[in-house]
């Protein structure tokens, strides 16, 4: 019963060392957040130990007594949260929980049509050597060119050219709300299920800060570790009780083998927490930073995709920069905010350099920050993407912002 510390210093060190990275610098990739210490502990318990594979109450392994509690209460805070008829809360990760939902409802070739990754999808909607792009016949939908939205009309053509088996809405990268009663309508018109991938913003909805999806999609997907703001992880809901079976056989023995019940107590926590008054100011927190964020880029002469955003997030658009996706990455890893760089929609730099960033609040929301904050940062953004910026003093200003807010305080002696 050694302590990490004592018997393996390498990896504590490391892990010392990520936790310095956190504390000190500030964290504004889109996709991240900091889940709070009792999220932390759970994932962290003996419950690592255990086999569980089945579902509560039908388990092939003995005692499950524990688990099955644990189990239990993720899935009816989750289905409370979301008001969702049924909820699988095992897929390990939120591309788990994609497959799953899509073996659920389709045939390895079944036409599947999604937004592109290139225009803000994900990879399991579709991408070429993804499972996704792999197993089905993927056709794409991508935003318009005239204003970087997705248009409608064009994915009701589409749907009638292709006759799509399943649907995709959801997004990685896209800075506005999708309307999902109209996606479903579509789907239906074409006799095509619809699967609505809220990873990015399901703490939006939860905080009912965001139209929902669950009652226009066969099935709803999510990951529990960005604006959720809980531990690594996926969930598929669903209100269709013949697709709950479908949709439970595909996560188990479809997907997986034992669930990880650590991360399913981690889930239960967050579910929890995500329930409280404190969550939805965080949201409002977080959406107010984005828009913040994207009129002070504005300000400060630097073009946001669509002039703006309704969620968490802002593209930056570098098309006309000469400054590249790349080089803006660095210079802001330079003075100590973490982004990444992201393709814009028609970019004409490669992948690996791309002419976009992705700037996202909900982690710095979760630290505390207000407008304020949110301002300060923005202006350390836009400073740090001028020529002549002064490396040494924006590392100040940003030292100075992550002092203010103590993240994990206590943690660097544990
Ligand atoms: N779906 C969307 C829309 C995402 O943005 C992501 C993560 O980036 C995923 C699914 C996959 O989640 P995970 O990384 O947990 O597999």
């Amino acid at each position: 019963n050694r302590t990490l510390a004592d018997y393996d210093p390498a990896v504590a060190e490391a892990i010392g060392a990520e936790l310095h990275r956190q504390q000190s610098t500030l964290e504004m990739i889109a996709s991240e957040n900091f889940a709070p210490l009792s999220v932390l502990q759970a994932q962290g318990s003996v419950l690592t130990n255990k086999y569980a594979e089945g579902y509560p109450g039908r388990r092939y392994y003995g005692g499950c007594e524990h688990v099955d509690v644990l189990e239990q209460l993720a899935i009816d805070r989750v289905k409370a949260l979301f008001g969702a008829g049924f909820a699988n809360v095992q897929p390990h990760s939120g591309a788990q929980a994609n497959a799953a939902a899509m073996a659920a409802l389709l045939k390895p070739g079944d036409k599947i049509l999604g937004l592109s990754l290139a225009h803000g999808g994900h990879l399991t909607h579709g991408m070429r050597i993804n499972f996704s792009g792999l197993l089905y016949d993927v056709a794409a939908y991508e935003v318009s060119e005239k204003d970087f939205r997705v248009d409608m009309a064009e994915v009701a053509r589409l749907a009638r050219e292709h006759r799509p088996k399943l649907i995709i809405a959801g997004w990685s990268a896209y800075p506005r709300q999708l309307d999902f009663a109209r996606f479903r309508e579509i789907a239906d018109e074409v006799g095509a299920y619809l699967m609505v991938d809220m990873a990015h913003f399901a703490g939006l909805v939860a905080a009912g800060l965001h139209p929902s999806p669950v009652p226009h999609a066969h099935v709803t997907t999510t990951t529990t570790h960005k604006t959720l703001g809980g531990p690594r992880g996926g969930v598929v809901l669903t209100n269709d009780p013949a697709l709950a079976k479908k949709v439970n056989s595909a996560v188990f023995p479809g997907q997986q083998g034992g669930p990880l019940e650590h991360v399913i107590a981690a889930k239960a926590v967050a579910f929890k927490m995500a329930a409280e008054p404190e969550f939805v100011e965080r949201q409002q927190r977080t959406l107010s930073g984005a828009k913040l964020l994207a009129e002070r880029l504005l300000d400060g002469g630097i073009d946001v995709l669509t002039g703006g955003t309704d969620v968490h997030l802002v593209l930056v658009d570098l098309r006309n920069s000469e400054l590249d996706g790349k080089q803006a990455e660095d210079r802001l890893h330079e003075v100590g905010i973490t982004v990444n760089r992201n393709a814009v929609p028609f970019d004409p730099r490669p992948p690996m350099v791309t002419s976009g960033l992705r700037i996202g609040t909900p982690a710095l929301a979760t630290r505390g920050f207000g407008d304020a904050e949110f301002r300060e940062a923005a202006d350390v953004i836009a400073e740090a993407l001028r020529p002549g910026y002064d490396a040494g003093k924006l590392r100040a200003r940003v030292t100075a912002l992550a002092e203010a807010f103590p993240l994990y305080p206590g943690e660097e002696t544990r």
